[in-house]
């Protein structure tokens, strides 16, 4: 780490120190800080708790610690303390629960003002960071180069960076604190936003295609569709219809709720690109789903006569004729993951991608579309609601469909949260529903440290089941090679399996009509959106459905979850109440969607900001489309830097 780099080392928080209160006037229901000296420390081994008395020579103030064994010996008795914390009445004596702490030499004065807390790392203590930032952060920070020029500085009303970079580890005040953030969010908004218009200036070069979404294959196809297209449906199709026929390269993002039925809208697009003459691909996030969906798409397609080839890693030679069939231009259709866009799959022709269920693919993939001198067509399909604004900040120029609505005669799948006393009854319900011919998913979590445990809850939760149900179960997880994982569902999706025990694995677009019940396991280890996905993979026919959601949970914000996948079906409904439950900053995390990447803005709290900034740079790159101009060659430089590295380099690629 170099001293630069500890500079972006951002506080986590900072603690309210401005006022140390005398003890005299501290009372139960509130948050203090006080200053005094120990008075007695004593450790209770089995509970872990170190509690001390701290007295200002008249008063005192009782004081807990949680796993206190490493505080014993930096709170011995005669120790001069300052705490920070709520205080509390216990029977008639007032007390300070688990308070931050800071101790004081001899005549040391107490630190006081807005503290940060760093997240910690390795070994560092908390107080030995704040040493080194207090020392660093004056000395390096008035010597960042600002890259925004002056005369935005000035009209955006911003901080410079400088100080900026000042009062976000040392703020005088809230007011210093807010500013300083504002600064700093703005910059990582202009840099992404920059960045992104202009690797898609890049892409301008490049001609489009049209594809011929009312060809003889996509007519022949639609009059022998076994259902009508949902008015959802019909709509997206119409408007990505107009996108399709553009020559412009087009962009889509296709969102539409588990089991709205996105995937028939992309082999529409497909077929148009088979009319037009060109190749389709089909990208699914892992090889389970690729093969997946590559059952799926052969069974709508291959009737027209239309081979679709499915390019995975495990059957190299098939993967070779398959490669060589793309660049020959004899194979028109393929299935695959993101190795479809590596450099080692060459198309004669390629017209379209269609991604499935992918967020993590920013506009650096998009370049690698490119082909000999024109862009394919792009349609990103999606199940998870990603706010406009930050959709186009990912993706560049985007357009946005959606599919409204499900197909008709779905059943709302009956979601019912039971505790582990009551977990029979799930498994009555799968018992009635295998006699009746239908099929079950039972998912457990991944709760441990290490995957192995984990399987052995799987496989022992299989076990168990297969001696006293004599149900047919089978099992996939994590560790199965790809083809193992195939070959299971092959067996489940063929009926030769009743049960289907399995980790997350099958999260995202696993789709098995006769399956009409979901046990899942531990429910409240998982987030609103996964559960929501897992609830997708049932439901998915004409049949009612069921969803057990088995949990004792042990805080409100599980037992919350809980009551919103009872109360809601609805995707769209489910992602605000995550807002509520969660705030905004978490739902928009790396796991949940892999658009994080920013250090201090929260893409979801700041999206005004957001869009603010987003004029800001088109602003900018309107008069300097290069941004050649002399006050810009830092900004231009800090912009590179940002496409190359580190997070904001991440979430681009
Ligand atoms: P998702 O949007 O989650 O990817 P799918 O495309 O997998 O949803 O569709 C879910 C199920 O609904 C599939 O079995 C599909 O064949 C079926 N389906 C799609 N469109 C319709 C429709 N218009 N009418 C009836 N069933 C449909
Ligand atoms: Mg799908």
């Amino acid at each position: 780490m170099t001293q630069g780099d500890l500079l972006s080392l951002w506080p986590r928080r900072h603690v309210d120190r401005t006022i140390i209160t005398p003890l005299s006037r501290v009372r139960a229901g509130a948050e203090y800080s006080i200053i005094g000296v120990v008075e007695r420390a004593q450790y209770d081994p089995k509970r872990q708790l170190l509690r001390i008395t701290v007295t200002d020579g008249l008063y005192e103030l009782f004081v807990t610690f949680f796993h206190g064994r490493w505080l014993v010996h930096q709170l011995q008795p005669g120790t001069r303390v300052v705490l920070q914390g709520q205080v509390e009445y216990r029977g008639a004596r007032l007390v300070m629960t688990h308070p931050n702490h800071q101790v004081l030499t001899a005549n040391e004065e107490p630190e006081t003002g807005l503290i940060p807390i760093y997240p910690l790392a390795g070994d560092l203590k908390q107080r030995k960071i704040q040493q080194i930032m207090k020392d660093i952060v004056p000395r390096l920070a008035p010597q960042v180069a600002d890259p925004i020029p002056t005369a935005l500085v000035t009209s955006e009303g911003l901080l410079s960076r400088s100080e900026a970079l000042l009062h976000i580890h040392h703020p005088p005040t809230q007011e210093a604190f807010d500013s300083a953030r504002r600064r700093l969010v703005f910059d990582e908004f202009l840099r992404i936003s920059l960045a992104v218009l202009r690797l898609h200036q890049a892409d301008r070069q490049y001609e489009g295609v049209s594809q011929e979404p009312e060809g003889p294959k996509s007519r022949e196809f639609v009059a022998h569709l076994p259902f009508d297209l949902t008015v959802g449906q019909q709509r997206a199709w119409d408007v990505l219809k107009a996108h399709l026929v553009a020559k412009r390269p087009m962009s889509l993002l296709l969102q539409g709720d588990v089991g709205s039925g996105k995937t028939i809208i992309a082999v529409l697009a497909m077929l148009a690109a088979v009319d037009a003459g060109h190749q389709a691909a089909f990208m699914a996030p892992t090889e389970l789903l690729a093969e997946q969906q590559w059952q799926v798409l052969r069974a709508w397609l291959e009737p027209s006569g239309l081979r679709v080839g499915l390019l995975t890693g495990h059957d190299p030679s098939e993967a070779t004729r398959i490669r060589q069939d793309l660049s020959s231009g004899t194979l028109k259709l393929v299935v695959g993951t993101q190795a479809l866009v590596s450099p080692s799959v060459q198309f004669h022709q390629l017209g379209l991608v269609v991604i499935d269920e992918q967020h993590r693919f920013g506009v650096r993939q998009r370049a690698h579309l490119a082909q000999k001198g024109f862009f394919p067509d792009l349609l990103v399909m999606t199940a998870t609601p990603i706010p406009r604004t930050l959709a186009l900040t990912i993706y560049g120029d985007l357009d946005i469909a959606e599919i409204e609505g499900l197909p008709q005669g779905r059943q709302p799948i009956a979601t019912r949260h039971l505790s582990y006393a009551q977990r029979r009854e799930a498994y009555e319900t799968v018992r009635q529903a295998v006699r009746r011919g239908e099929q079950a998913y039972v998912v457990c979590p991944l709760v441990h440290e290490n995957e192995e445990s984990d399987l052995t809850a799987a496989t022992a939760l299989a076990e168990g089941m297969r001696q006293v149900s004599g149900w047919r179960i089978g099992l996939v997880h994590g560790q199965l090679s790809a083809k193992e994982k195939t070959e299971v569902m092959e067996q489940y999706r063929n009926r030769q399996l009743d049960v289907l025990v399995a980790t997350t694995i099958i999260e995202v677009g696993v789709d098995v009509p006769n399956a009409t019940v979901m046990v899942i396991e531990e429910a409240d280890r998982f987030g609103l959106a996964q559960l929501h996905q897992l609830r997708g993979r049932v439901g998915r026919g004409t049949k009612p459905a069921s969803c057990f959601l088995l949990a004792d949970p042990k805080t409100d914000e599980a037992k919350s979850r809980m009551e919103a996948m009872v109360k809601w079906t609805d995707g769209l409904k489910l992602a605000e109440e995550d807002l509520k439950i969660r705030g905004p900053g978490q739902i928009l995390g790396r796991q949940q969607h892999g658009l994080s990447g920013f250090e201090l803005a929260d893409p979801v709290a700041d999206l005004a900001m957001l869009e603010h900034v987003r004029e800001v740079a088109r602003d900018l790159l309107r008069r300097d489309p290069d941004l050649a101009e002399a006050d810009h060659e830092l900004l231009r430089h800090w912009v590179d830097e940002a496409m190359h590295h580190g997070e904001l380099g991440q979430l681009l690629h």
